[in-house]
């Protein structure tokens, strides 16, 4: 840590979740009462002051939001434009306004504690609720909040939509999935967070918005303010504050050669994962938005692999309606350049949907009512989202893919409801396919031991390491105090891996995968040697994926994964698939800058 006589340099080390380099201006994304001072007021006469203070900051709270919606109108991207209305609704309600202002008059505190309060009135009232969607709308009474609290703070703190020219990094104790999917309207050209793993939500939407980001940094948000320079280099994990000018220098090369190799790695993507041997992967992306689609079919995916639909249910008052879910997945079964499409039914709890699992207290939400769990019990939500998957599969190739799955009951009993939904479109006259393939994802280690018996239930797998690694290994996916547990290559991973692709092609199935590890580059052959069939990653890493495949044989493969399942320890595994690697392709593996 070193510091110039102008703003203290810092250089912090994190996880590198999201890779490239990004040289920008901090763009502070604060907790709600960070910096705000809460005080009594020592004389009445103080009081209509205060409560003018807090109108005029509900005024300008207004026009503010006002002003984003213009630009948004612009800009075409009209997704939050009706959360907006909200937020400015809200600005301007009676009960929320004269609550505030009484605790103002009555307990002689100042707007910001009058407005906490009110804040925390509420949250009471949203918590009791019994209805997930609405209770989850204590965010929005938050985002107002945090907007008047800034404004009566007197700093113009800049928000992200309002950056104007150039992009910003967002620096933040967490983001979570609602924040980053707002965000991706937004000027943000990469991301800094204190918390968050690999695999958290938050790292797979910046790889997704192919944004660098750095998580996991513990304490950067302590050491930055909106308006600091930062380098984000998501590629070794740095995180530099107010470099120095030569800094400054090297990494502008440096960002130049991670450009100058994505684009180099592209006539790769072009290509279709065959081995010299002729063996072939097929390769596909996940994505979280339709606005990814072009994207991933220029980095070379074949089709989708995994739509993570669970993102069409943030940002909503209501439910999305059969309408919302068809006119949504229509425009990813119809894009003619895909030879088709995976839509996840809604994986929703975990650490997706954050205000979900507030409203229902649970303790341990990863293994709580998540995914498939979630849609079994509530079943009319769950329907709604079959009618419009069947529906879309009059218009294009289409496969259904049931996440968390963890024993037979669960697959038996989603394909009933499947069924169901089928007869009664078709009893309705409303066209769908004759049939669409139904897949599970092995993600639970129960599912991975009975896998043999889930494979007479279903036309495919998709191995979905992110959980299965989170749950073989019990690490919790997010928490970056246990990052360094987090092993792909840990033998009982491998086994299970192995065991679930045997017990696949035994039934005669395939067999894909879609956690992270699929589009991990040092893990590529050892999935190639176990004969994974087809492999979904974020799009960014698949011509680096299909070069890898291009240019080894399954042969070497099936060796080097028979090696590596001969070591008792994950330490060995990496230290071993590390040296292969970076013998084979040194300058992929090439040392990274530390
Ligand atoms: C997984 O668990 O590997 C997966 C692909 O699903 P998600 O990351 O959405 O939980
Ligand atoms: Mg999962």
């Amino acid at each position: 840590m070193t510091s110039d006589q102008a703003k203290k340099t810092f250089v912090l080390k994190g996880i590198g979740v999201s890779p490239g380099v990004v040289i920008g201006k901090v763009y502070r994304f604060d907790p709600l009462d960070a910096q705000i001072s809460f005080y009594k007021l020592n004389n009445s006469d103080l009081i209509p002051r205060e409560i003018e203070r807090f109108k005029n900051a509900l005024k300008e709270s207004t026009r503010q939001l006002q002003t984003i919606q213009e630009n948004l109108k612009k800009t075409k991207v009209t997704e939050p434009l009706y959360i907006i209305d909200v937020h400015i609704l809200l600005l301007s309600d009676k009960k929320f306004i004269n609550r505030t202002i009484k605790y103002i008059q009555r307990l002689g505190v100042n707007a910001e504690w009058a407005l906490r309060m009110t804040l925390d009135h509420y949250k009471q009232i949203f918590e009791g609720l019994d209805d997930a969607y609405i209770s989850g709308r204590i965010s929005d009474v938050q985002y107002v909040v945090q907007r008047i609290l800034r404004n009566l703070s007197g700093e113009k703190h800049e928000v992200v939509w309002d950056v104007g020219m150039g992009g910003v990094v967002i620096v933040s104790h967490d983001l979570s999935p609602a924040d980053t999917a707002q965000m991706k309207l937004e000027k943000v050209v990469g991301f800094a967070t204190d918390s968050g793993g690999r695999t958290s939500h938050t790292a797979i939407v910046a790889r997704s918005m192919e944004l660098p980001a750095v998580v996991g940094l513990d304490n950067v948000t302590r050491f930055v303010r909106t308006g600091d320079d930062i380098i984000v280099d998501g590629t070794s994990g740095l995180v530099v504050i107010n470099p120095y000018p030569d800094m400054l220098k090297r990494y502008e090369e440096k960002k130049r050669h991670y450009d100058a190799a994505k684009d180099e790695y592209l006539k790769y993507a072009r290509q279709p994962a065959v081995t010299p041997d002729d063996h072939r992967v097929r390769i596909g992306s996940n994505i979280e938005f339709i606005e990814e689609i072009p994207s991933a079919i220029l980095h070379g995916a074949e089709y989708i692999g995994l739509y993570r639909t669970e993102f069409l249910y943030i940002y909503r008052d209501d439910l999305p309606t059969e309408e919302d879910h068809f006119n949504n997945y229509r425009q990813v079964v119809t894009e003619k350049n895909l030879a088709w499409s995976t839509i996840r039914t809604f994986d929703l709890g975990g650490d997706k949907f954050p205000n979900y699992q507030k409203q229902v207290k649970e303790l341990n939400p990863q293994m709580g009512l998540r995914a498939i769990r979630f849609c079994l019990k509530e079943v009319d939500i769950f329907k709604t989202q079959l009618r419009a998957i069947w529906r879309v599969s009059a218009l294009g190739k289409v496969k259904i893919l049931f996440p968390m799955i963890s024993c037979i009951e669960e697959i038996q009993e989603a394909k009933r409801l499947l069924e169901e939904t089928r007869r009664e479109l078709v009893a309705e006259g409303i066209p769908v396919a004759e049939r669409m393939e139904i897949g599970a994802m092995i993600e639970v280690p129960a599912a991975a031991v009975i896998a043999d018996q889930l494979a007479r239930e279903v036309d495919y797998f998709s191995i979905g390491t992110n959980d299965l690694i989170q749950y073989s290994l019990a690490i919790d996916r997010s928490n970056e105090r246990v990052t360094y547990l987090y092993e792909p290559l840990h033998p009982a991973v491998l086994r299970l891996i192995k065991q679930i692709v045997d017990a696949a092609h035994g039934a005669g199935i395939r067999v894909a995968m879609c956690g992270e590890m699929a589009g991990d580059p040092l893990c590529c052959l050892i999935l190639l040697g176990m004969q994974l069939d087809e492999l979904s990653m974020n799009h960014l890493a698949i011509p680096r994926i299909k070069r890898i495949v291009q240019q080894s044989t399954l042969e070497e493969a099936r060796k080097l994964l028979e090696r590596a399942l001969s070591f008792s320890s994950a330490v060995d595994v990496r230290a071993h698939v590390q040296d292969y690697m970076s013998e084979r392709f040194p300058d992929e593996f090439q040392k990274k800058e530390s």
